[in-house]
């Protein structure tokens, strides 16, 4: 199986109403059928409270089981609930990866008393002042966790780095926990001289039981819910050599691949790349630069470059690292990171990732279903056409027309001499563009026409085996064969298997042995 697809299955502004497992489980099969083979699920362990996204840990042991934070369940549902969802996506053929948010805890159940530096927050290796005592929301012995089998584990402020609130006097500041053998990671990103504080309680993963006890939890969730792989938040803020362990430690007497993907969120790709040197690429790594890339094109519009949309990408420099996203729960509108794609730049954007031959491309919910405030609108129509087309024609060799500012293009040649070629044809929001493509004397006196239908001329190809392919201004055009069954079919009606099967429409089979994409959920290979 080949040309493997994550889907991103929450954003930030869901409803606090329990229904996201049940929903999950419901359209398994569904997302199985158009193409969908991996599905990154939120955090789904107790947060500080009831409509927790789930980046504020309160309790990773608690998966919407315990009445704790005021809820049995998580923002997203019960254990119960998710436990089938999860058996629902593995009973679709679907793999599962969890987010692990290993960076923090939040809501601490009491206060302690320890002796912490100030530090400027602009940069943390330089203390203002001396060690003082402060009263910090480091106590964690989870009175309302009832069965204690999964662990014992109390956390305590000797397993913290660092804090931002002082209970006894109201301040907020970054304080450094003084300790023996106690300061901040070194093996971290260097901004603000020192990035291993973001929030909350700071987890210190250089103390033995603390690297221990998550290692621990990371084998026992798999266990629960037979997860398939990881999502890691957060990769900036904690050791790069902790990763390496605890990646190392969840992969072994495994009978099966396990798989890694990384929130590593930083535009250059030098420093992308000296991470995953230091973590042994054990790990793939969400291609921010892309995004940015994708932002960019977005917001400047017909002065954009095309040209330069790979450029410093992962999957353009570590291709076998990159997973390719348009936008996510961070950069959607209101979050922290903020960066979002615009609208009319989205179709181009998932033709982007989903058409070409490298890159795990990962789709977002928001972008998908649109997000409940609004701000992004729901493509499900134009991305399930680009599913399909990921599906049955972006496979075989590539080749790029790159070379002029206002339209780029590629084309893919099939799988077998039985396919019909695919040509991508996308342009700025300046003018109407055409690309002059050579598809083969083969098919010279073929016509194609654009299967995503936004633009309805069609192409014939000339005797010396070359097409001139139109694109209207700010969109993207996807050229294949003219009067292929698939191009007046619904694509929510779709019965893919009926598809597969049909002798009569020969043009659309596919080549079992053609396995020409290595990004692939299951199957991975992490070399
Ligand atoms: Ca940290």
């Amino acid at each position: 199986m080949g040309n493997g697809v994550m889907f991103q299955f929450f954003e930030w502004e869901l409803p606090n109403d329990g229904s996201l497992w049940k929903n999950l489980a419901d359209k398994a099969q569904s997302l199985a059928e158009k193409g969908v083979s991996a599905v990154w699920i939120p955090p789904a362990y107790k947060g500080m409270s009831s409509d927790d996204v789930g980046y504020g840990v309160y309790d990773l042991f608690d998966l919407g089981e315990f009445d704790q934070k005021g809820t049995v369940r998580t923002k997203y549902g019960t254990k119960e609930e998710l436990m089938r969802a999860a058996v629902a996506l593995h009973e679709a053929g679907i793999a599962i990866y969890a987010d692990a948010v290993l960076n923090h805890k939040g809501g601490a159940d009491y206060t302690e008393t320890f002796e912490v530096i100030k530090v400027d927050p602009d940069n943390r290796e330089d203390e203002l002042g001396e060690a003082y005592e402060i009263e910090g929301w480091t106590g964690f012995n989870f009175p309302g966790r009832t069965d204690r089998e999964a662990s014992n584990f109390e956390w305590h402020w000797y397993h913290f780095t660092g804090v931002d609130f002082d209970n006894k006097t109201g301040e907020r500041a970054i304080f450094r926990i003084v300790g023996e053998n106690k300061g901040w990671s070194q093996d971290v990103s260097q901004e603000f001289g020192n990035y291993d504080y973001l929030m909350h309680a700071d987890i210190d993963h250089n103390v033995p039981e603390v690297r221990e006890e998550l290692i621990s939890w990371g084998r026992w969730y798999i266990d629960q819910l037979n997860l398939d792989g990881f999502r890691m938040d957060a990769l900036k803020h904690f050791s790069a050599e902790f990763m390496q362990e605890f990646a190392t430690a969840m992969r072994a007497n495994r009978d099966r691949e396990f798989y890694f993907v990384g929130e590593y969120w930083d535009g250059d790709y030098g420093l992308t790349a000296h991470y995953l040197d230091e973590t042994n690429y054990e790990l793939d790594l969400f291609d921010v630069k892309l995004h940015f890339n994708f932002e960019e094109a977005s917001k400047r519009g017909e002065e954009y470059d095309l040209r330069l949309i790979f450029d410093d990408t992962i999957v353009q420099k570590s291709p076998m690292q990159a997973v390719t996203f348009v936008d996510n729960h961070d950069s959607q509108p209101g979050q922290s990171l903020e960066s979002t794609v615009q609208n009319w730049f989205k179709e181009s954007a998932y033709a982007l990732i989903l058409l070409r031959k490298d890159g795990y491309p990962c789709i977002f919910y928001g972008d998908y279903y649109g997000t409940g405030d609004g701000s992004i609108l729901s493509h499900k129509e134009k991305i399930d056409k680009l599913l399909l087309l990921r599906r049955w024609y972006a496979k075989g060799e590539q080749y790029d027309y790159f070379d002029s500012a206002e339209v780029i293009g590629w084309i893919r040649m099939g799988a077998g001499e039985d396919v019909s070629p695919m040509i991508v044809v996308l342009t700025t929001q300046g003018s109407d563009q055409q690309l002059n493509v050579e598809v083969g004397k083969e098919l010279a006196g073929t016509s194609f026409a654009d299967f995503l239908g936004n633009n309805l001329t069609k192409v014939t190809i000339d005797e010396e085996g070359w097409g001139n392919f139109p694109v209207t201004a700010g969109s993207v055009s996807c050229y294949l064969v003219d009067g292929l069954p698939l191009d007046d079919v619904k694509v929510d009606a779709v019965d893919v298997e009926a598809i597969e099967i049909d002798p009569d429409e020969p043009l659309i089979e596919q080549d079992p042995t053609v396995k020409d994409d290595v990004s692939l959920a299951q199957n991975k290979d992490t070399n």
